[in-house]
């Protein structure tokens, strides 16, 4: 394990989870997700990987490099067109290059089947195939982030500092979801979590949100204190993707303003959120933890 702490001080009451860091698959919590999978993975002994995702999805940048650091079989199913994708810099041009077989479809409801017929393939060629959700949203995936909350709780014992707030990137879901259970799990008792929604409306986000919530919690029998699940829909500006102008100088000014680079689909927006909120409810005396996911594949590849 680790024996440094990714959490760096902005100043005495705001602090930063360096997960745009994590250290291995390219980082992100899909990088800090992926390593979770991967315990699962070779527990059942698996040999091949199918997963889905976006030409910039993290998630199946994260799988590509996983596979190829273990010599297994990868198959990625994304959905759009191969013209564009061959096209792509940052995480497409990674997963191009992870040797990983990738299988393109028109519709995203051909996704489903098309996973079924990789998983089914392999196992004629006499492959043990592992099927990942989207997103790396699974039990593993959530047990990626109740752990990382112990090293949240190892940084507050040693620096006296513990979040009244913790705002993030939420996007399936399971990153909040792990959260919150870690926080339960590690007695965080005041802690509140603000999700920033990237692309679902909130009354959605907050229904998946807390559902995997209780589900982890009692996967992994942590005691559930039945927090609250915040995911807001206040900036999602459009939509998944979707940026405005003051989104768009807060990303192109991050590095020369913050030192870490906050990209329009993920990192960015829920800064920006955060900002807002903050100000909004004049909570800037308040202990902040903004939770970095990740994005610098997809920050590089925004034009
Ligand atoms: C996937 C992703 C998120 C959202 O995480 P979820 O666990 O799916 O909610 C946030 N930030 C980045 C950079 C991501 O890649």
């Amino acid at each position: 394990m680790m024996n440094f702490n990714l959490i760096a001080s902005v100043s005495d009451n705001f602090k930063i989870f360096r997960d745009d860091l994590y250290p291995f698959l390219g980082g992100g919590n899909k990088g800090r997700k992926m390593d979770a999978i991967a315990k699962d993975i070779f527990l059942k002994n698996a040999n091949a990987l199918v997963t889905t995702g976006g030409f910039q999805s993290n998630h199946c940048r994260a799988v590509a490099v996983f596979a190829a650091q273990y010599k297994l079989k990868c198959t990625l199913v994304l959905h759009g067109s191969k013209d564009e994708f061959e096209k792509q810099s940052g995480n497409a041009k990674i997963m191009r290059l992870s040797g990983s077989e990738i299988i393109f479809v028109e519709q995203s409801s051909q996704i489903g089947e098309t996973m079924d017929k990789a998983m089914k393939q392999y196992k004629v060629q006499g492959f043990e195939p592992y099927y990942i959700w989207g997103g790396g949203h699974t039990y593993e995936g959530g047990l990626a982030y109740i752990d990382a909350v112990k090293e949240l709780k190892d940084y507050g014992i040693e620096n006296n500092w513990f979040p009244d707030y913790i705002f993030h990137a939420s996007g399936t879901g399971s990153t909040q979801s792990g959260i919150l259970a870690g926080l339960d799990k590690f007695g965080f008792d005041k802690t509140k979590v603000i999700g920033i929604s990237v692309g679902r409306k909130s009354e959605q986000a907050t229904q998946i949100v807390d559902d995997f919530y209780k589900k982890l919690c009692s996967h992994y029998h942590i005691r559930c204190l039945n927090r609250e699940s915040i995911v807001l829909d206040d900036y999602l500006l459009g939509g998944y993707g979707q940026y405005n102008k003051d989104l768009e100088k807060l990303s192109l000014n991050s590095i020369k303003d913050y030192g870490f680079t906050l990209d329009t689909c993920y990192t960015g927006k829920a800064f920006y959120g955060m900002l807002d909120f903050i100000q909004k409810n004049n909570i800037n005396t308040e202990n902040i933890l903004f939770w970095h996911t990740g994005g610098i594949f997809n920050f590089l590849a925004e034009e």
